[in-house]
């Protein structure tokens, strides 16, 4: 997708923060981080939404996850806590259509979120 910005991200036509990346998920230092920690856990093959996935993608979308995990763990996150966010279209607020795990940490996150 040369029009994704995420896409274009992991192109490397547009600069980011990484601070991971494998074969299949790269993570990235949001550029308005709303914690100490807010990082974006993308997976390299463009999918746009969580209502694009399929059963292929299961173990890719756990990958993420572990992901962001292991990067809260890094960060000293583990035990204090962390929150992981997927947003899924307009209500939700997304606005990258490129699937990405939110991981913030670092602060104390309210329930239920605004
Ligand atoms: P969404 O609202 O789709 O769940 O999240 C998109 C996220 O991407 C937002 O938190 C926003 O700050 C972040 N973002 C938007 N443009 C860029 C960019 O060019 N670089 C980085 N690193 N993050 C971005
Ligand atoms: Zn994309």
């Amino acid at each position: 997708m040369t029009d994704c910005l995420f896409c274009r991200i992991l192109k490397g036509e547009i600069p980011a923060s990484i601070i991971y990346e494998d074969d299949h998920v790269v993570a990235f230092n949001d550029i308005n981080p709303q914690a100490p920690l807010h990082a974006l856990v993308v997976p390299r093959r463009h999918i746009a939404s969580l209502n694009d996935l399929t059963p292929e993608d299961d173990a890719l979308v756990g990958e993420m996850i572990r992901r962001a995990a292991a990067l809260a763990k890094e960060r000293g996150y583990a035990d204090r806590g962390f929150r992981t966010v997927f947003n899924t279209n307009a209500e939700a607020g997304q606005t990258v259509f490129h699937i990405h795990l939110h991981v913030l940490g670092g602060r104390r996150f309210t329930w239920p979120p605004g």
